[in-house]
C-alpha cells in the first residue's frame, strides 16, 4: 500500500500561554504546533509552540535525530514560537529548518528578529550559536510550491502581521487558522480566509473563547467556538479541529463542548473534535 493521505500529528492544541495542571493534562498544555507528513517528503510544521519539542523526540536523552524540513509559521506571538530554541534537532549539524512567516510591516527581517528574541540574558544561547541550518523566507499573500506540496498563504485578521495556511498533497487539504480575529459583530469571512478555507478536508481553527469570553475579550484577536463551527460550515470543510483552547478551558469543559458539537456538527454535514496534545490522524481527500 504505501504512504496515501497527509498523516497529521497535533504537538501542542493550546493557546497563549502553556499550562499545566490536574485540569487540563489530558487535551495537554503544550502552545501551537502541528505536524504534517506528506507521502515520501518532508514534513511541514505549523507553528513552533512549546509542543516543538515533543516533534522529532527520541526515548534516548542523549541523542540527536537530525530533522530537514519546513515551518510555515503564522505569526510570531511567543506562543507560536517558544519551542524553537528547545528544539533538540537545532543541536545538530545536519539539521536544515527552512521557516516560512509573515512579511512584517516595519521592514524588519525575521532574522533580526528571530535573533532579537533568543539571545542572552534571555535565552543562554544566541539562535546563530546552533549548529543546524536555519534559512528564513518572508511570505504573505502568495502560493507557492515545497517540494510536491501546494502551499497557499493569506493574510488574516489577528493581532499584527498573521497568516494562514493552506497545503494540498497526494489530493488531501489542511488549512492551518490558528488565530483568527472573528467580526466583532456578525459572522463574516475575509476573502483570503475564506480562500484557503473552502472546501477542506481538515480545517485545524481558533476556538479559544466561549460567546461570554468573547464579550470581554472581543478585540483580543481569536474566535469563539460558534465562529469555527460556522467557519467550516459556510466552507463546506469537511473535518474541524477545535484549536488553540484558552488555557483556562478545563478537560471537562472541553469534553462538554466537543460532545454538544459533534451532534451539531452532524447535522450540518461535516465532523468537529477538539484536537490534543499528542493526537495523530491521517487526511485523506480521495472518497
Ligand atoms: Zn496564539
Ligand atoms: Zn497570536
Amino acid at each position: 500500500m504505501g504512504e496515501s493521505g497527509l498523516k497529521v500529528v497535533f504537538h501542542g492544541v493550546r493557546g497563549s500561554t502553556a499550562c499545566h495542571d490536574p485540569h487540563t493534562h489530558r487535551y495537554g498544555g503544550n502552545t501551537s504546533c502541528v505536524s504534517v507528513k506528506p507521502p515520501n517528503e518532508a514534513p511541514i510544521i505549523f507553528d513552533l509552540g512549546t509542543g516543538l519539542r515533543y516533534l522529532n523526540a527520541s526515548q534516548n536523552e542523549t541523542e540527536i535525530v537530525p530533522f530537514v524540513g519546513t515551518c510555515l509559521l503564522t505569526h510570531l506571538h511567543w506562543d507560536h514560537i517558544q519551542g524553537l530554541p528547545f528544539f533538540k534537532s537545532l543541536l545538530c549539524e545536519e539539521t536544515v529548518l527552512e521557516i516560512y512567516a509573515p512579511r512584517q510591516e516595519d521592514g524588519r527581517s525575521l532574522r533580526e528578529i528571530f535573533l532579537k528574541k533568543i539571545c542572552p540574558p534571555i535565552f543562554p544561547i544566541s539562535l546563530s550559536e546552533f549548529k543546524a541550518t536555519i534559512n528564513f523566507h518572508e511570505v504573505g499573500d502568495d502560493d507557492f510550491m515545497i517540494g510536491n506540496t501546494k502551499v497557499t498563504s493569506r493574510f488574516v485578521p489577528h493581532t499584527g502581521p498573521t497568516l494562514g495556511y493552506r497545503i494540498t498533497a497526494a489530493n488531501s487539504t489542511v488549512t492551518y487558522l490558528s488565530d483568527h480575529q472573528q467580526p466583532v459583530t456578525g459572522f463574516s469571512l475575509t476573502t483570503g480566509a475564506r480562500q484557503i478555507c473552502q472546501g477542506t478536508d481538515l480545517l485545524i481553527h481558533d476556538s479559544q473563547y466561549t460567546p461570554a469570553e468573547f464579550e470581554i475579550k472581543s478585540d483580543w484577536g481569536h474566535s469563539t467556538l460558534e465562529f469555527a463551527m460556522w467557519v467550516a460550515e459556510t466552507t463546506s470543510a469537511k473535518r474541524l479541529a477545535l484549536f488553540h483552547h484558552d488555557p483556562s478551558r478545563t478537560d471537562d469543559a472541553l469534553d462538554v463542548i466537543a460532545r454538544r458539537l459533534a451532534g451539531v456538527a452532524k447535522n450540518r454535514g461535516f465532523e468537529v473534535f477538539a484536537a490534543a496534545d499528542g493526537m495523530t490522524l491521517e487526511v485523506s481527500g480521495v472518497v
